[in-house]
């Protein structure tokens, strides 16, 4: 009997900073997908949010490492790091099936994403290679995936939280307890990060 396809989440983001519903979301996921792996990849360039200085990739992974502590399930990833230069997914896909070309990738994303993917790097290539889960987003309106997407929808108690918000709220001085893992609060005072060295 052949080996199982090993089932693998990827799960993208900036993560600027890195919040709970990032974390709630992936967790989510692969349990309702019976993921076996589930990477949470830190890219190193947006791409698509160049019009905004971005946290150093260092420092948002650092924050990444920390939060997964006692989430066993999910796995920091630097691979788009470790590529240097603008992140797209397609890249990130095809070195996970260079390493293992029968792994069954599924990549997770939010409702406010979905419109965007027709602008992703080799589109195309990239819906045959992947499954989309998509996860509700509080404030995202319901999307119809493009065509030629083989998409799931995954129901996730919604969660409304920002790192854009988050940023505001660091920035004007103020807590941002509970929205943050506290292994992140600890990262961001000890990195100085989002003006709270000030
Ligand atoms: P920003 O506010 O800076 O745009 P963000 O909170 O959207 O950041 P990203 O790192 O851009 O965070 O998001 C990574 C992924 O997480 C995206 O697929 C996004 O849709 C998803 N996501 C972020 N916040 C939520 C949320 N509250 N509920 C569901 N999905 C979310």
């Amino acid at each position: 009997m052949g080996k199982e396809a090993t089932r693998i989440g990827i799960f993208g983001g900036t993560f600027d900073p890195v919040h709970t519903a990032h974390l709630e979301v992936a967790e989510a996921v692969s349990r309702a997908l019976g993921l076996d792996r589930m990477l949470v990849v830190v890219a190193n360039e947006p791409w698509q949010k160049l019009g905004r200085p971005v946290t150093a990739a260092e420092d948002r992974y650092a924050m990444m490492v920390a939060a997964v502590e006692g989430r066993p399930g999910l796995e920091p990833c630097r691979m788009e790091i470790d590529r240097g230069g603008p992140s797209y997914t397609i890249d990130t896909v095809e070195e996970l099936r260079r390493a293992d070309p029968l792994a069954a990738l599924t990549l997770v994303v939010g409702s406010d994403v979905v419109p965007e993917l027709t602008s992703w790097k080799d589109e195309p290539a990239l819906r045959r290679l992947v499954t989309l889960a998509v996860v509700g987003r509080p404030g995202a309106p319901r999307v119809r995936t493009p065509p030629g997407w083989h998409a799931v929808e995954v129901p996730v108690a919604p969660f409304d939280v920002s790192s854009t918000g988050l940023r505001e709220r660091l920035e004007a001085g103020r807590s941002v307890e509970g929205l943050v893992p506290d292994a992140v609060i600890r990262c961001i005072a000890q990195r100085g990060l989002y003006a709270t060295r000030r």
